[in-house]
């Protein structure tokens, strides 16, 4: 039965405040399918958080881990514990009755967790002696009351859900959607602003498109966010796991002066721009942070970049082109490339555009030979292609084209003063180095080779596919005693004149090809 009149109840004393001096930023949800693994996880996350949320309606009977709970509580007294029993109407698994997800709470709350998630429909069903009764016990044990509110298909009237919750004034407010817009995190950071003032707030938007709000939320006036204890333990769309927070965006570590850099694309999750990233703001010391964006529109990009804001994006697939028409200004290149893989975002507010692919593949060539005069063969006509042709002929080299498509390289070609080249004429011709632009290669793709093994005619191949960082080619280079370049090497350029167009300093390189590296050398072993 709703119960709207519950805004009258009398409001106990709160002791959330007491709380809060203890509350640690990150809240890192835990959940088991028996008590042994509940708490077994719990034991393990607890070097990363001392705040806990326990979700015990993912065990087949909830309480059943209380009494492990209350001796780990007894134990550790630095150890704060959200108890959550959330209902399959809330998004939970809990399938019994409001009065027994009451009980549940109250004993959890005995049992010594000091904080209680009351879903907001659970709030609003209960009768007014229900609740009175409920909030005596937990002032009784001095447990703080969270009522929380959760939208899984969007963002959308936080306002009127954080003031339902307010209604019945507890300890903590929280409002969880689920975004499915970058602008979609604009709304969550602002409902805690405004209410951060008056309320002890949460608030996040799950789904992929809202890591945004997961990172920035405390610095908005969130009083912790969430987190999953591992990658296969999330217990929302989109959590990151606690060593990410940590490690990889430093969520703790961010203050009103942190610039935001995003890299976006879509698909996006895979980059390892954010690692390169912040490996390389952590090392120089620049306070700053790089999230990965999934953009679905070039608009939802361009209103984050104004509102949230961002100092710079790293531009991926599809937007390259998109960005085009927005940007006050680009250099003479990425103007004849025709596509931004750079945005930095002027004192003015206006988005100035660069291409750092072409700095990816002159610099390995350039550590390596004078390219004025070389005779480069590129693969491929695409995208990448464009910006290391232009380039290359910018340096002086002679540049030849060819591509599975050849009237794709031939009107490249005219367009970058380069010359088209047939297929079958290669294996005639020798070249001082052959750049590979396409996939063939890459983990996944069926074809291994861009070209024939007698066609591999010269002195240096240059491989821009860097997963598998020793790609077929470059192991058939290598067999024939010709000297290579990985992917890796392509990647970290560009990723390293990004950093030089955005904080003005010399990017550590060393340190960030190490991170990319590492992390593929890892994703192989996967
Ligand atoms: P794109 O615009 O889609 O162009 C792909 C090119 O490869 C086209 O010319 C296409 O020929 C050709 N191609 C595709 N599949 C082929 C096959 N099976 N056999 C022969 N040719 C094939 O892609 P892109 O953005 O240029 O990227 C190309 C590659 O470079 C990707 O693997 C990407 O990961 C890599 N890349 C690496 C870096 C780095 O930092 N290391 C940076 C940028 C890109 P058609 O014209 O016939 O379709």
């Amino acid at each position: 039965m709703a119960n709207s009149s519950s805004a009258t109840v009398d409001p106990v004393p709160a002791p959330a405040s007491a709380l809060r001096v203890r509350l640690g930023k990150l809240c890192i949800a835990v959940q088991g399918a028996t008590p042994g693994e509940l708490m077994d996880r719990v034991y393990a996350v607890l070097p990363d958080s001392r705040l806990i949320e326990l979700r015990l309606d993912s065990l087949a009977k909830p309480a059943a881990a209380l009494p492990q709970v209350r001796k780990l509580l007894a134990e550790r007294r630095d150890v704060v514990a959200i108890a959550t029993c959330r209902r399959k109407a809330g998004g939970g698994q809990f399938a019994g009755s409001l009065a027994a997800e009451l009980e549940i709470l109250e004993k959890a709350a005995e049992a010594g967790c000091q904080i209680v998630d009351l879903e907001i429909e659970s709030a609003e069903q209960a009768t007014r002696p229900q609740l009175a009764r409920f909030r005596a016990a937990l002032h009784e044990t001095g447990t703080a009351l969270l009522v929380s509110f959760h939208d899984f298909t969007r963002t959308k009237g936080l306002e009127q859900a954080a003031e339902r919750i307010e209604a019945f004034e507890p300890d903590f407010v929280k409002v969880v959607s689920t975004a499915r817009s970058l602008a979609d995190n604009l709304a969550v950071l602002k409902l805690i602003e405004d209410h951060s003032l008056r309320s002890h707030v949460v608030g996040i938007a799950m789904g992929e498109e809202g890591l945004i709000s997961r990172v920035l939320s405390p610095r908005a006036g969130a009083i912790f966010t969430f987190a999953a204890a591992a990658e296969e333990a999330t217990t929302a769309p989109g959590q990151v796991t606690a060593r990410a927070m940590l490690d990889l965006y430093r969520f703790d570590q961010i203050d009103p002066a942190t610039r935001i850099f995003g890299v976006v694309g879509n698909p996006i999750g895979h980059s390892l721009s954010p690692l390169m990233h912040n490996t390389a703001f952590r090392r120089e010391n620049v306070n700053a942070v790089m999230l990965p964006l999934k953009a679905k529109s070039v608009d939802d990009l361009l209103t984050v970049i104004r509102d949230l804001p961002l100092g710079g994006v790293a531009v991926t697939m599809p937007f390259k082109q998109e960005v085009l028409p927005f940007l006050a200004n680009m250099d003479s290149l990425t103007a004849r490339i025709g596509a931004c893989n750079t945005l930095r975002t002027g004192a003015d507010g206006k988005l100035y555009g660069f291409n750092t692919d072409v700095a990816g593949v002159l610099r390995p060539l350039e550590r390596r030979m004078h390219l004025k005069g070389k005779r480069i063969l590129v693969i491929g006509a695409g995208g990448a292609a464009r910006a290391a042709i232009f380039g290359l002929v910018e340096q002086g080299a002679e540049v030849f084209v060819v591509n599975r498509t050849h009237e794709t390289a031939v009107a490249l070609a005219r367009k970058a003063h380069a010359k088209s080249l047939k297929q079958e004429t290669l294996a005639k011709q020798k070249f001082d180095v052959i750049l590979n632009t396409t996939p063939c290669g890459m983990a996944g793709t069926k074809q291994a080779l861009p070209l024939k093994e007698n066609e591999l005619n010269a002195s240096l191949v240059f491989d821009m596919v860097y997963n598998p960082m020793e790609t077929p080619l470059l192991k058939l280079a290598k067999a024939k005693g010709l000297a290579t370049i990985g992917g890796i090497e392509m990647f970290v350029q560009q990723g390293a004149r990004q950093f030089e167009i955005w904080t003005g300093k010399p990017a550590p390189e060393q340190e960030m090809a190490r991170v990319v590296e590492l992390a593929l050398r890892k994703r192989a072993e996967a």
